[in-house]
């Protein structure tokens, strides 16, 4: 077998593909062929870098602005994939936010924020999204959890929480479809320079001690979990199932 990912004639779904780790997927899934539905909470109107270098790879790009924090705009986004006869062959549930307090002082409106964003948004659309798959009997889904899924981190009790039960989703549904042609699997970032870590990246004491603890000895990139995820979602993947794949320059094996 050719160690070419072929993903011509299907369509991916990436959530959070405004910046960051979503842009760099959908470009990574764009190159290997497939048209991109991208989603963030106002994609439509800033994305026009993404959809030109998406569009120069030969496929098409749909921006469509949803609030993944409410579950009304997820029922819509659905309906209007139905209505429109969208397809969708790749689910990569990449969005994400992150709040930072003490565990003492974590604001109840901050742990549901995370949660609605991390955990019920993945839920919702795997559930309506990765049923259609079920029924024609093909499809991946592609969960974005963190090395926070296996560890509890600092200062992030909610976002920890919410990546772990990712990752139990991520078996959960697997057990279940993984009979009915249907990969779920998740990608597991380590620490990645993004917007999401901000924060971390203007702390120069952190920085210092998390990259003495990286085997690899670097921050990674959004494309560093792109390749991953792109190969997750091709047919080389097909006897794939539940896995949750760090991608982190080895930071849970130190
Ligand atoms: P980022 O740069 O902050 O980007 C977050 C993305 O999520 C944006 O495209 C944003 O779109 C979208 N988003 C946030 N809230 C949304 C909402 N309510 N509705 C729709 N879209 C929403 O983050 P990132 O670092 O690329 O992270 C991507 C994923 O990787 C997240 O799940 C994160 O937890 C995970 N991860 C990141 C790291 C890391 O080190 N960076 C490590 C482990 C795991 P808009 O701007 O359009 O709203």
């Amino acid at each position: 077998m050719a160690l070419t990912i072929d993903l011509s004639g299907k369509t991916a779904l990436v959530t959070g593909a405004s910046r960051g780790i979503g842009a760099a997927i959908a470009k990574g899934l764009a190159e290997a062929g497939a048209d991109v539905v991208g989603i963030g909470t106002s994609i439509e109107t800033g994305s026009a870098d993404l959809k030109a270098e998406i569009e120069n790879a030969g496929v098409r790009f749909t921006p469509i602005n949803c609030d993944l924090a409410s579950r009304e705009q997820i029922s819509g986004l659905v309906e209007r994939l139905t209505r429109d006869q969208v397809q969708i062959d790749i689910l990569v549930n990449n969005a994400g936010i992150i709040r930072r307090t003490e565990a003492a002082s974590h604001a109840v409106e901050d742990w549901d924020a995370v949660m609605a964003v991390n955990l019920d948004a993945a839920f919702l659309l795997s559930r309506d999204l990765g049923g259609k798959m079920v029924e024609r009997g093909s499809g991946k889904i592609i969960n974005i959890a963190s090395v926070l899924s296996f560890q509890g981190g600092i200062l992030v009790p909610g976002y920890a929480a919410a990546k772990g039960a990712l990752a139990q989703l991520t078996r959960s549904f697997a057990n279940e479809w993984a009979s009915k042609g249907v990969n779920v699997n998740a990608v597991a970032p380590g620490y990645i320079a993004t917007d999401n870590t901000a924060a971390l990246q203007a702390d120069e004491k952190r920085i210092a001690d998390l990259m003495a603890r990286v085997p690899a000895g670097r921050w990674g990139t959004p494309e560093d979990i792109a390749g991953p995820v792109t190969f997750l979602a091709s047919n080389h993947a097909n006897f794939i199932h539940g896995a949750v794949l760090p991608a982190d320059g080895g930071w849970l094996a130190r």
